[in-house]
């Protein structure tokens, strides 16, 4: 009864914008129940109570029907147990742990989180060969949902049967790994094996703390492995160790026909390279990975502060000066993160770095801030400078970090593992309604000498508009040839290995659910700041008007999505696609084979 009230409080939404061709509109309702349209409560079709309890026998009693906790609020907006909803909102491992949550609630004109009907809540393999064979025999919406932390809203879909994987987050380390079929074939290596609804938190602290090593990962605690890795996935550190998907040595799924195949460069290569940044929920139900892992360098650390200048020419001369001072000092492994300009001449530095103690990563950044303090009278530094370093292995150790002021938070609710942190700074991310999120990849040629002119005035423009930030981790030039070459062995748009940086510029408001009185989204703002963000991005566009992105960060809207996330890879994608999923039953918003369904993915198109 609260779900139905639920899904009829977000059924009142506008509709989704359409960006499909006119030509490939949704056909009326092709029959329900037949492979070019999936059933939903109510239609004859929808399984018995009689099939839904043998699925629940085959999955050991994990089947759960899904309520919201949202549902408390339809029923009774102003109580304090919807109160007490929504201060949760803001907790993410509180909304890892609902099955009928996702970790953004929504988006402005785009989607809003529903809850499935029902859910599997698995803790094997055969769980989930389970929950694919129903869907297929059955003609559901089937959804895949690790750490729930997809902008793009594809780890939730009304009327849909959840593959929910939190429960499955094994991990086990190797000294000495050799893939499935690689016998012979390639040299043994030390790795990690982790099942597929791990968050990179638990892996950090496998990882890292307990074992000494690192792998790449992302760098939100509570993203998980398994949506990260499959859509190429960056962290912190790529600049030195590349693409977490790069990573990837091989991976168990369950595809389409129920069938549980190893995936790694001997056995399957072809999905192994679809599933290595072609999109989580598109390919198969993944239920393991094993990841490479590399020897730990000896520190990491960070550099922080915000600048303001004091006109629009100062500020002008200060991009310029980060532009150059970036290109000839950071532009290298040894950094990452990012760099943001904001309206009101505000720049943001929050860069981290591997590989330099103390007195090397100061040495570095001595002759940018002595440039500043030669211009007292335009140059503010409203915080910072800090710049730490500190031994590697316990960069992610909770307890470490929870000595460091102001730099995690824990999860507050009773009885919860003191293990449970995360960022300070992804504490607005929990529970967020997205109101705009654009990205382009910029190519290393812009920090030539003659093009950063360009750049910098581009950059000024775009902060007139709307902050952007530089997020230097997440292009590949400049690391070092092997990540590179790793890279490009994914199915990632290649212009990653050329970019510096990707550009983001994004808004969101705190939590709030469409029809819920006092918890409304606020769509004014939220359509103006889109627009702030697409006139702040259209003055990059017109340095570079076909860049790509890559899927998980990036515009709902994008109408070129294809070339935009894979470029000339996706042919072959689409490929792979045909031969583990031909008739489309992981269908996700803007992945591979989505042109063939309709938005909801309940009806096949009928040309596409
Ligand atoms: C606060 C925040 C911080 C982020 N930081 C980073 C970052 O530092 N670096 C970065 O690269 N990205 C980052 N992202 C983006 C994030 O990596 C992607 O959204 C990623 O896909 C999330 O994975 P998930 O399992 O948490 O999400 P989910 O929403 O559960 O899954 C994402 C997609 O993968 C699919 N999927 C999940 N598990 C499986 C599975 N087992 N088998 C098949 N498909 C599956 C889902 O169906 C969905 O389509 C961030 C996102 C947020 C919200």
């Amino acid at each position: 009864m609260n779900r139905r009230r639920l899904l009829r409080a977000g059924a009142a939404l506008p509709l989704i914008p359409d960006s499909w061709p006119s030509w490939s509109r949704p056909v009326p309702a092709a029959a329900a129940g037949s492979a070019s349209s999936r059933v939903r409560p109510g239609d004859p079709e929808w399984p018995s109570a009689a099939s839904w309890d043998q699925l629940n026998r085959d999955v050991g009693g994990r089947l759960i029907r899904v309520e919201s906790p949202l549902a408390a609020c339809i029923e009774a907006p102003e109580s304090a147990t919807c109160a007490h909803v929504f201060d949760s909102l803001q907790n993410p491992y509180y909304l890892g742990d609902e099955v009928g949550l996702t970790q953004t609630l929504g988006w402005v004109d785009a989607w809003t989180s529903r809850p499935s009907v029902y859910a599997v809540a698995a803790r094997t393999t055969d769980d989930v060969v389970a929950a694919v064979n129903f869907a297929r025999e059955h003609h559901l919406r089937l959804v895949v949902k690790g750490g729930g932390h997809s902008y793009q809203g594809t780890s939730n879909a009304a009327d849909s049967l959840l593959i929910w994987t939190r429960r499955m987050n094994a991990i086990t380390v190797h000294d000495a790994f050799v893939g499935t079929g690689c016998e012979g074939q390639s040299a043994p290596q030390p790795a990690v094996t982790v099942e597929a609804g791990a968050i990179w938190g638990q892996v950090y602290d496998a990882v890292t703390t307990q074992a000494g090593r690192y792998v790449q990962g992302g760098g939100c605690l509570t993203v998980g492995v398994a949506g990260l890795i499959q859509s190429g996935g960056f962290g912190s550190f790529s600049k030195t160790y590349g693409m977490a998907a790069a990573s990837l040595l091989e991976a168990e799924i369950v595809t389409a026909d129920g069938a549980v195949r190893i995936a790694n460069a001997c056995t399957h290569a072809d999905l192994f390279w679809a599933i290595k940044g072609g999109g989580g929920g598109s390919f198969g139900a993944v239920t393991k990975l094993t990841l490479q892992t590399h020897d730990l360098p000896e520190f990491f650390g960070a550099v922080f502060t915000t600048i303001e200048a004091a006109s629009d020419d100062a500020f002008r001369r200060l991009i310029g000066q980060v532009i150059t001072f970036y290109s000839e000092a950071l532009f290298n492994p040894h950094w990452g993160e990012q760099i943001a300009f904001r309206p009101g001449n505000v720049l943001d530095i929050a860069m981290v770095f591997q590989g330099l103690d103390q007195q090397q990563a100061e040495a570095t950044w001595r002759p940018f801030f002595d440039w500043l303090a030669a211009s007292p009278q335009d140059f503010r530094i409203a915080s910072g400078p800090t710049v730490l370093a500190a031994p590697a292995r316990p960069f992610w150790d909770p307890e470490f970090l929870a000595q460091v002021p102001g730099l995690v938070l824990a999860d507050d609710r009773p009885g919860a593992p003191e293990t449970n942190v995360f960022w300070a700074s992804n504490l607005e991310e929990a529970g967020q309604v997205l109101h705009g999120y654009q990205s382009a990849w910029l190519p290393a040629a812009l920090l030539q000498e003659n093009r950063q002119q360009s750049l910098g005035d581009a950059l000024f423009a775009a902060s007139r508009h709307w902050s952007v930030s530089l997020h230097t981790n997440k292009g590949l030039a400049g690391a070092p040839a092997d990540a590179i070459a790793a890279a490009r062995e994914t199915a990632t748009h290649p212009a990653v290995l050329d970019a510096f940086a990707l550009l983001i510029s994004a808004a969101e408001g705190p939590p709030a659910y469409p029809g819920l009185p006092g918890h409304e989204p606020d769509r004014t703002t939220a359509h103006n700041q889109a627009k702030a963000i697409d006139s702040a991005m259209q003055e990059v566009r017109k340095l570079l008007p076909n860049t790509g992105s890559y899927l998980a960060e990036s515009d709902f809207f994008a109408a070129a999505w294809r070339d935009a996330f894979w470029g000339p890879n996706y042919a072959r994608l689409l490929a792979v696609k045909d031969t583990y999923d031909p008739d489309g039953l992981f269908v996700v918003h803007h992945g591979v084979g989505s042109e063939r369904w309709s938005d909801d993915g309940f009806t096949r198109l009928e040309r596409c």
